[in-house]
């Protein structure tokens, strides 16, 4: 499988070229695609398997052929739960878009809001955005989502994890009911099923992270025993099986 055949125009090629990929890893042939074709995504993805590229790159795509953002709009909304992987895909997005005329704009908390505030005046084709930073903005009428096409949550799991599932809520209030909704999640727990619900639209489902995953090489065993005895059986496992290095997890 090659870049070429699945969808993406000559621009977008040469900058994928550029970043030294070879061959879609299996998210991106997949998502890429389907996210073309207009579809909600939920796709069950951790990091590093090139889960970024299979979002922005359709998603450049798709902006490259509709108008562009006018002042303080937004055409499609990245949502990311901490600044360093904000940071991260506003590069992703900067160095796939490199060739279009596309502005990519990125917000988060712990600094000034004002300059974000004077770089949103111009609108953004592409925002991404820590949902409280977001919600700050919208509030102080920097931000217009009437003409959004396009919402994506990355690592949701880790959203909700980090308590935002309110901010989300509020966020989805006030974005157009008519969008394409992607969703990224490491795994798809009953909460993330739940949000999934009032999100996705008949959505193409992904997976690449089978869940609960073993390692074949990592041996595993089990021990039942009382709760007094966790100790000494522990003491005891160290001396007969001579181990040098061990990693001990328990509750405090
Ligand atoms: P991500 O899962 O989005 O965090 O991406 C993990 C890393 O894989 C990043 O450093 C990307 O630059 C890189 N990457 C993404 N897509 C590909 C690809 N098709 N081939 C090789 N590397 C890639």
């Amino acid at each position: 499988m090659s870049f070429s055949t699945l969808g993406l125009s000559q621009p977008i090629l040469e900058a994928v070229a550029k970043a030294g990929y070879a061959n879609p890893s299996p998210i991106q042939a997949q998502a890429i695609p389907a996210v073309l074709g207009g579809r909600d995504i939920m796709a069950a993805a951790q990091t590093g398997t090139g889960k970024t590229a299979a979002f922005a790159l359709p998603i450049i795509e798709l902006l490259c052929k509709g108008v562009a953002a006018k002042s303080n709009q937004v055409r499609t909304l990245v949502l990311t739960p901490t600044r360093e992987l904000a940071a991260q895909v506003h590069d992703n997005f900067r160095i796939y878009s490199a060739n279009q005329r596309l502005r990519c704009e990125v917000v988060f908390g712990g600094v000034k809001i004002n300059p974000q505030m004077m770089r949103l005046r111009g609108g953004a084709d592409v925002l991404v955005a820590t949902p409280g930073r977001l919600l700050d903005l919208y509030n102080q009428n920097a931000l217009r989502f009437d003409r959004l096409e396009i919402l994506v949550l990355d690592e949701a799991d880790r959203m909700l994890d980090m308590g935002f599932i309110h901010d989300i809520k509020r966020i989805l209030k006030v974005l157009p009911p008519k969008r394409q909704n992607l969703l990224f999640s490491a795994t798809f727990s009953s909460e993330i099923r739940q949000l999934a619900k009032g999100l996705v639209n008949s959505p193409v489902e992904i997976s690449v992270t089978p869940p609960n995953s073993t390692v074949k090489a990592v041996k595993q065993w089990l021990c039942p025993v009382d709760k007094k005895q966790k100790s000494p059986l522990l003491r005891d496992l160290i001396a007969q099986n001579r181990w040098e290095q061990v990693l001990v997890f328990s509750r405090t």
